[in-house]
């Protein structure tokens, strides 16, 4: 017996399609690669607002509080 057990090439899967490839990176491809970058960005700026509104509702509410007074 000299058959050798076939190795399975070491693979990973995209970040964004759970696609298997083997390569270097985090996605399969460019697209992906594209898509999951735009969807961080996308998050992010949501993130922003929603931030931007607490502080302004804050800030708001520190204004009437200061004015009833
Ligand atoms: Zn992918």
């Amino acid at each position: 017996m000299t058959d050798q057990p076939e190795k399975i090439p070491q693979h990973k899967h995209c970040r964004n399609c759970g696609k298997a490839f083997t390569g270097d990176g985090l996605f399969c491809g460019e697209d992906c690669r594209g898509s999951a970058g735009s969807e961080a960005k996308k998050k992010i700026r949501k993130l922003f607002l929603v931030w931007l509104l607490i502080v302004g509702v804050t800030i708001a509410a520190a204004a009437v509080y200061y004015m009833a007074q």
